[in-house]
């Protein structure tokens, strides 16, 4: 241990506490012997700190602070190096604030297009997103401030977020899930890991001991702190028993009480706790290391936040070089987001942005031949809707362009809910025909977090896919447009033509209990190119101003042990009449294989940049894992001995490339053969697979999807499983009535254990409390019930001004 000194010295209490939060955003100091509070904020894109309570009414306002795009967007730079940079801006904005944890990167893979939260996250694809977290948090750790990969793990949905039992083979897991945990890890070591509020394969992360230690720490080598999502403890002392270090915000001095008493009664040994008081102390003496008085340069901050939302924007079509659009053009700016832009998603990632560009400003700021019409309210029922439509298709007419914005609105995706569609809002699908039928030259710049249907896609000449750029995104967008960055985006999602050609469509969100991962491997592409559907926009897809063309694959060996690595490269030429960037991704598929696996996956990518003419050889190495499936027998990764080809491509279907090794295995080892039990998973055949063959495939008694109705209710159970009781439907209605349906307010409240009423009110809403509440819904003992919740109402009134903490 590195503070065994410090640690000899403190008493037990004093042990307990430093695991247990001070507020909601700060841990615990033990002055006494040196150990100062050190402060975790969010996250990701921004600082999300708490400005004056007295001054600031809206619970998630913050302090001003720079809004970088978010993790779906920037995924798309496929630019290791610039999120390195954004990393250290956002280090430096840490240092100023006296943040010392960002509460990011969010790692998670996107499942569905339906989570909620896919715009706080970077892809589909495990590489990617591991390879943008690891960047994320080298260069925020470069300053001396702390991250924290989130949510670990399988937090892919926002649907009963708190409870849901996700049920995920190893395999699929290992392969999917937790794999850009572990590039991040391995390759950056963050501060701090936190662990997501659901139960994975039946035990909540906060203290699943094979999560936390056997993966995290043991095989991927993790060294720091293990801190809980907010409100994500559930039992305190089996959590740091797994191998959760920091409880997270404070549990007002409950989870502290429960550590001590353990010790005490021999159920916890000291030595786990003196383990984890000793991760702690090194972060707290990592913070206080670089405290001091920073300030930075916010308009050169603001200037990297347009360069790399420029990186991150994806030119999705430009038939006939519809884009860039000439300066001097008549211009017809369409669309409310033209104006007010959507720049960052809703939840706890919002930041108040230091400044905010608009498309509009900067044409005006250009002094641009411009109209503009705002076709669409961002908010609210629209009674003008006809219109704002026909003033739009009226400017159109007129015009040599039509710049249409258009794309998803906050109420669309939000942290805390889903999305049950993935549609445009309709009156933004009505602008974009109408305006499309009086000028054939109409551009659509889409915004939005995550994959959406575009009916008219087809139609129209050109999509400029913008994301949610962040605060620099309004003027990002005009660089691109009027050609003086050249887009060099590409997708880090697929865009598929329906909703239910994802693989996940029959399965998300699952039931009101669990929900089965049942697809498997087959997530995004990997489905997508196996099953051989026909997709919107292919993962990896993204136009440039200028074209490239690949040549000269070669690989340093065309055979070689699983212990060696083999060095592949090729050249890429910028054939086109304007410098650009070229994002080239190598793929590998296993020619023939016992075990199913998708026809290809990632392995690596570089994003190249060329000026116009110019040629380079791209070289990337390749090593066991890259041939590697995880073989659960095994217990460990392992390479089936046969042909890989190496495919090179520009997207997942626009391969250029391709050649060929012969990999052998050194380990002697049986590779799991499913032909038989489940066959469906061969070729991806997935979207009705059996339970059976998920059984097998998961190896033991799927666990059950339905909640026993007998069984009473208790502190982990929320208002929505009571809803179809007389009084428990009753609270349950009221609540979405109050708070609105679809809502991330309406979410939270009523898929919220009962025990995160108690610890997220910081005990305002008393534990006798709660058990009033279990005896309301379990309709006989309603009246017993109410009065108890009655009698600690004047308390709760009384403190409530310390909700104001959040
Ligand atoms: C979110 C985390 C966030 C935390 C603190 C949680 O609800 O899931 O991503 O960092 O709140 O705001």
């Amino acid at each position: 241990m590195k503070h065994a000194d410090i640690i000899k010295q403190m008493t037990l209490e004093e042990k307990a506490s430093l695991c247990d939060g001070l507020d909601y955003w700060h841990s615990q100091p033990v002055e006494r012997v040196g150990i100062k509070s050190f402060s975790l904020n969010d996250g990701p894109h921004g600082i999300r700190k708490k400005g004056n309570p007295e001054e600031n009414t809206d619970l998630l306002k913050g302090v001003p602070a720079i809004c970088f795009p978010t993790a779906s967007a920037t995924a798309c730079s496929w630019d290791t190096d610039l999120i390195y940079k954004m990393g250290e801006a956002l280090g430096e904005e840490c240092l100023k604030e006296q943040v010392s944890v960002l509460l990011g990167p969010g790692t998670n893979i996107k499942r569905s297009p339906l989570c909620g939260r896919n715009f706080e996250y970077f892809s589909e694809d495990g590489v990617l997103a591991g390879e943008m977290s690891a960047a994320f948090v080298n260069g925020v750790q470069s300053k001396g401030i702390g991250t924290s990969l989130k949510h670990y793990a399988a937090n892919n949905q926002e649907t009963r977020r708190m409870t849901v039992n996700a049920v995920v083979d190893e395999r699929t897991l290992r392969e999917t899930y937790l794999l850009p945990f572990e590039i991040a890890v391995k390759k950056a070591q963050p501060w701090t890991v936190m662990n997501s509020y659901n139960r994975v394969n039946g035990t909540y992360a906060a203290e699943n001991k094979w999560l936390l230690t056997d993966v995290l720490r043991k095989d991927f080598g993790f060294k720091g702190v293990v801190v809980t999502d907010w409100g994500a403890e559930n039992e305190r002392v089996p959590g740091l028993i797994a191998g959760q270090e920091l409880e997270m915000p404070t549990s007002s001095g409950i989870g502290t009480k429960l550590i001590i008493e353990a010790v005490q009664n021999g159920t916890l040994d000291e030595a786990i706790l003196d383990a984890a008081c000793d991760k702690l102390i090194d972060m707290a003496k990592k913070a206080e290391s670089v405290l001091g008085n920073y300030t930075y340069d916010s308009d050169a901050h603001h200037n990297l936040a347009r360069q790399i939302a420029g990186q991150c924007m994806v030119l999705m079509k430009n038939d006939n070089n519809a884009l860039p659009v000439k300066k001097d053009a008549k211009i017809a700016l369409i669309g409310e987001m033209a104006r007010t832009p959507r720049y960052q998603g809703a939840g706890s990632s919002l930041i108040n942005p230091i400044k905010l560009d608009s498309a509009y400003d900067t044409l005006k700021e250009m002094g641009a031949d411009f109209t503009f019409a705002a076709g669409y309210t961002l908010k609210g029922k629209n009674k003008k809707a006809n219109e704002m439509v026909a003033e739009a298709v009226n400017n159109a007419k007129n015009a040599d362009v039509a710049l249409v914005f258009v794309g998803l609105t906050d109420d669309y995706e939000t942290e805390g809910n889903d999305r049950s569609h993935i549609n445009l809002p309709p009156i933004h699908n009505t602008l974009v025909e109408e305006v499309l039928k009086v000028n054939p030259n109409t551009i659509v710049v889409l915004s939005g977090g995550a994959s959406v249907t575009m009916p008219w896609a087809d139609k129209v000449p050109a999509i400029l896919n913008m994301f949610l750029t962040g605060q620099a995104g309004g003027s990002a967008v005009c660089d691109i447009i009027f050609g003086d960055v050249n887009p060099s985006g590409k997708l880090a999602e697929t865009y598929p033509i329906a909703l239910e050609d994802n693989s996940s469509y029959n399965f998300f969100p699952g039931t009101s209990v669990s929900v089965e991962y049942r697809e498997s491997v087959y997530v995004g592409y990997k489905y997508y190119d196996t099953a051989k559907k026909e997709v919107a926009f292919p993962f990896g897809h993204g136009l440039s101003y200028t074209t490239f063309e690949y040549s000269d694959v070669k690989v340093s060996s065309d055979k070689i042990k699983d212990t060696d690595t083999v060095t592949v490269s090729f050249k890429i030429k910028n054939t086109g009449a304007v410098d650009g960037a070229e994002v080239a991704q190598i793929y590998v598929n296993d020619v023939e294989s016992t075990i199913y696996r998708p026809v290809k996956e990632l392995r690596a990518f570089k994003k190249v940049f060329l000026k116009a003419g110019e040629e380079t050889e791209v070289s990337v190495e390749l090593d066991k894992r890259a041939f590697a499936y995880y073989n659960v027998e095994l217990g460990d990764w392992h390479v089936e001995s046969g042909d890989f080809k190496i495919l090179v491509g520009a997207s997942s279907r626009d391969i250029r490339l391709e050649t060929t090794v012969f990999v052998e295995s050194t380990v002697e080892a049986r590779v799991p053969d499913y032909k038989e039990t489940a066959p469906s998973y061969y070729g991806a055949n997935i979207m009705n697979v059996s339970a059976d063959e998920f059984k097998a495939v998961y190896g033991k008694e799927l666990p059950p999807s339905v909640r026993d109705k007998n069984a009473p209710f208790t502190l982990l159970n929320t208002i929505e499983d009571s809803k179809d009781g007389k009084w428990g439907g009753r609270i349950y209605r009221l609540l979405i009535k109050l708070l609105g349906e679809g809502t991330m307010m309406s979410g939270i409240a009523t898929q919220l254990p009962i025990k995160n009423f108690i610890s997220m009110s910081f005990g305002l809403f008393s534990p006798e409390m709660a058990k009033g509440l279990i005896l309301i819904l379990h309709e006989d003992k309603m009246m017993k019930g109410l009065g108890i919740i009655f009698k600690g109402i004047p308390n709760l009134i009384k403190n409530l001004g310390k909700l104001k903490q959040i």
